[in-house]
């Protein structure tokens, strides 16, 4: 096909739709597209904006196909470029803006914040104070400080709570400011329904113009989502550029998103935060926190022993104690260990009673060093024996979760003598393979006992 022949095909095809479409849908979607350049093998398009190219391809691919250049993977090959807005569209948009401005309904995109995650009550602690007071200072100024505030992290860690409360407190703080929280499967989905009711320009309008503070929620949603993607980095460089705040949430780091580069060095701009799991004193906190909203009683030695079973998600330790609270009120009794381990067990991480023991770990260390169990426990300083000691001590810290002075005496000895063994073998695993390797084999074995 040449290249003339190329420009005279879409016409063509243009023509073919014509006939095809209603007068006002043809001027909205087709009308407004331009031909750039033309080659016998390719045709160049210029759109007013992504959704003309998302409308063209999912409505007549099959169509274009048989019009201009194909290639062999089937895909018609059409470059398209997005058209910058003229002046007079500038001004027409703030126009519309102005008198959107007077009308009061609420807005079609919005999410609402959930009432209860405030920063009030999130409980913090070493990991996650770090985003908290981030994600204050950008309550307090938004737009001031980083822009855009990235924050990542497992499932069921508080980035949601730490979102909505930065909505919550802005919005009080600042009354004036429009804050606006979407998630990101909504804001395609908002694409998809503007697009089919011709309402393009309202939304965008709205993500670019009518917003100061945009929270969003789960951007690991706009993976594989090419168009919508370049529709947000769009969105997302308007708002930057006007000094209005971002902050997103995702469940990996930017680096790790599978999105276009552009959208990572964007998201990496600002401040990039990670919202680690709470340590076991954070979550014991959390527990009883959440145990006195619900007016339940639980001890703290309870809530310890919840918290070494439920370790890697909030959500999960809200979850126990709204259980723990429907067994106590119907059993009508105080919580023990018993009640709390027979309500809890599908959600335990590991079985409690399936704990590793000492002499297990004795029993492991001695097979796969080949010294006696006796001699491990006794006083010998040989080194054929002190090593495995040590590593028994080191593997004790680190697989059974009892306070050093319980361990101590375990193997008769004090806990500074636990914590040596341990920090030297730690040491030594750095610089010695087949230490690591012996180490690697007993803790296979003890966990296969
Ligand atoms: P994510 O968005 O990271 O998956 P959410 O924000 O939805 O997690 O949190 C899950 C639940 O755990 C919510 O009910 C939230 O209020 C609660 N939560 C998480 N972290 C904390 C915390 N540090 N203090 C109090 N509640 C928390
Ligand atoms: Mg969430």
């Amino acid at each position: 096909m040449l290249a003339t022949d190329t420009r005279q095909a879409w016409i063509e095809f243009l023509e073919f739709v014509k006939k095809r479409l209603s007068p006002t849908a043809f001027g909205n979607w087709l009308a407004p597209i331009q031909v750039i350049e033309t080659s016998d093998e390719w045709l160049h398009l210029e759109v007013p904006n992504v959704f003309v190219k998302e409308y063209l391809l999912s409505n007549f691919k099959k169509d274009l196909c048989s019009f201009v250049p194909v290639g062999s993977d089937g895909e018609p090959l059409i470059r398209f470029s997005i058209a910058p807005l003229s002046k007079s569209q500038e001004k027409n948009v703030k126009v519309e803006l102005q008198e959107s401005l007077f009308t009061s309904q609420p807005s079609p995109f919005e999410v609402e914040l959930n009432p209860n995650y405030r920063f009030d009550n999130f409980i913090e602690g070493p990991t996650n104070q770090f985003v908290k007071s981030a994600a204050m200072g950008i309550a307090k100024q938004p737009g001031h400080s980083y822009n855009p505030l990235f924050i990542h992290g497992g499932v069921g860690l508080g980035k949601t709570h730490i979102l909505h409360s930065i909505g919550h407190f802005a919005r009080e703080k600042h009354k004036k400011l429009k804050v606006q929280c979407i998630t990101t499967e909504q804001f395609i989905n908002d694409l998809v329904d503007s697009l089919r009711n011709k309402s393009v320009d309202r939304m965008k309008r709205f993500y670019r113009q009518d917003v100061d503070v945009l929270l969003v929620d789960d951007i690991q949603f706009l993976q594989n989502r090419l168009n919508f993607e370049e529709e947000f980095c769009n969105t997302f460089e308007a708002l930057i550029n006007q000094k209005k705040q971002i902050v997103i949430t995702s469940d990996k780091p930017p680096a790790q998103l599978k999105l276009s580069e552009r959208m990572i060095a964007r998201m990496e701009w600002g401040l990039v935060a990670h919202m680690g799991i709470p340590e076991l004193e954070t979550r014991v906190a959390i527990l009883q926190y959440k145990a006195k909203l619900k007016g339940l009683d639980l001890p703290s030695k309870l809530a310890f022993y919840i918290a070494e079973h439920i370790f890697n998600n909030v959500r999960q330790l809200e979850g126990a104690v709204n259980r723990l609270s429907a067994t106590s009120r119907l059993l009508n009794l105080s919580l023990t260990e018993e009640i709390v381990e027979q309500a809890l067990k599908e959600m335990f991480q590991h079985n409690p009673h399936k704990r590793i023991s000492v002499e297990q770990i004795l029993k492991s260390v001695a097979a796969v060093f080949e010294v006696k169990i006796s001699d491990l426990k006794g006083t010998v300083r040989t080194k054929e024996v002190a090593l495995p000691r040590q590593v028994a001590m080191y593997l004790a810290c680190k697989l059974i979760n009892d306070s050093l002075q319980m361990l101590g005496v375990s193997f008769g000895k004090t806990h500074s003598t636990l914590l040596h063994a341990r920090k030297t073998i730690e040491k030594k695993l750095a610089e010695d393979e087949l230490l690591r390797r012996q180490v690697g084999i007993i803790e296979k074995n003890i966990h296969m006992d």
